[in-house]
């Protein structure tokens, strides 16, 4: 425990993400101990006041609480379970939160071997995305038991603003799943409506401002319509790791029974988007798919209209 009683907590993935989560944890008063594969990100909060580890083991070892931030199931397996893995320094009274958007029979399995330590485990993946981890306003899904959640709560208010307890283990990936669909369907009908309205001759620009005025307004055109009317696409949200999401969804509805159309379409077109290369750009260039598939850029068709304004 460092001063105060307050926890030592690891962090473990600084992406993205991860990286100013950690620095709001820092800022609220908390010992961290940092691991990354990537060394630059690691020294970046060492120099902040981090102290620096150098394997999950030597983190979770080194702390109270670990927080993972991770980009998907196979690295989330690595960081507990592989050669010098976290779960190898799990005890009695240890906590994982692992906030990475995994499958849910991940988390389910992850935290039966937390439990078989001793330990305890919360699956607790975020929606709010980099703006939201900056500002410590994300929305936080949590799935494991809610005695584990009380203990964290202190940890998660560092990172979030609305902080719900879904279920037991895997709870939280099923919502942040659910969560992904729809982000992944508003993309794409904003994307097919700007292409349709910009082909036909409006200013998309327009068509953004009063869409944003009524009952097609999105939080997806007020963060990223910017993106799409200038053909920017720097992540934000990497598009492979939303067609992880969608992957994982697709997975939990074969096992559940349930049928999602339209996420197996935008599925493919963000599959089409990864074999052009486009995998690491943010998920708002889907709409350069539906710009392939009717031979006109909406970038464009703004550009032209803001050089000759009516
Ligand atoms: P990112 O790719 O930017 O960061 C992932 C980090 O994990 C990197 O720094 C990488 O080096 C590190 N890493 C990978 N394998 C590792 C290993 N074996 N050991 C140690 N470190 C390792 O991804 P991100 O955008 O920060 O997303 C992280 C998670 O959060 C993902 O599951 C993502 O789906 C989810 N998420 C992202 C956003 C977003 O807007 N970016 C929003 C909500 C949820």
């Amino acid at each position: 425990m460092t001063s105060r009683n307050r926890p030592t907590i690891g962090f473990i993935g600084l992406g993205i993400m991860g990286r100013p989560m950690a620095r709001n944890l820092l800022r609220a008063g908390y010992g961290l101990v940092v691991h990354d594969v990537v060394r630059p990100a690691v020294d970046e909060l060492a120099a902040e006041g981090a102290v620096a580890a150098g394997s999950p083991r030597e983190a979770a070892a080194a702390c109270d609480v670990l927080v993972t931030m991770l980009p998907d199931s196979p690295e989330v397996e690595a960081v507990y379970l592989g050669d010098h893995g976290a779960l190898a320094a799990a005890r009695p009274g240890w906590l994982a939160i692992d906030m990475s958007s995994i499958a849910p029979r991940v988390a389910r399995e992850l935290a039966g071997r937390a439990g078989a330590a001793g330990a305890e485990m919360l699956d607790a993946p975020v929606s709010g995305g980099e703006p939201g981890a900056i500002a410590g306003s994300l929305s936080i899904m949590v799935g494991g038991s809610a005695a584990a959640l009380e203990r964290a709560r202190p940890i998660l208010e560092a990172l979030g603003k609305t902080i719900v307890h879904v279920g037991p283990a895997g709870s939280g990936q099923v919502v942040k799943a659910c969560n992904q669909v729809v982000v992944a369907v508003v993309i794409e009908a904003v994307s097919e409506a700007l292409v349709l309205g910009a082909k036909a001759g409006v200013d998309p620009a327009r068509i953004v401002e009063v869409l944003q005025g009524g009952l097609a307004s999105t939080k997806m055109l007020e963060l990223r319509g910017a993106n799409m009317l200038g053909g920017r696409y720097d992540p934000g949200f990497r598009t492979r790791l939303h067609l992880k999401d969608l992957k994982n969804a697709l997975e939990l509805a074969r096992e559940t029974g349930v049928v999602l159309p339209a996420t197996a379409e935008v599925e493919q077109l963000m599959q089409r988007m990864a074999i052009a290369g486009r995998g690491e750009h943010d998920h708002s260039g889907l709409i350069t798919v539906l710009e392939e598939l009717a031979g006109f850029r909406v970038c464009d068709a703004a550009a032209a209209a803001a050089r000759s304004p009516e």
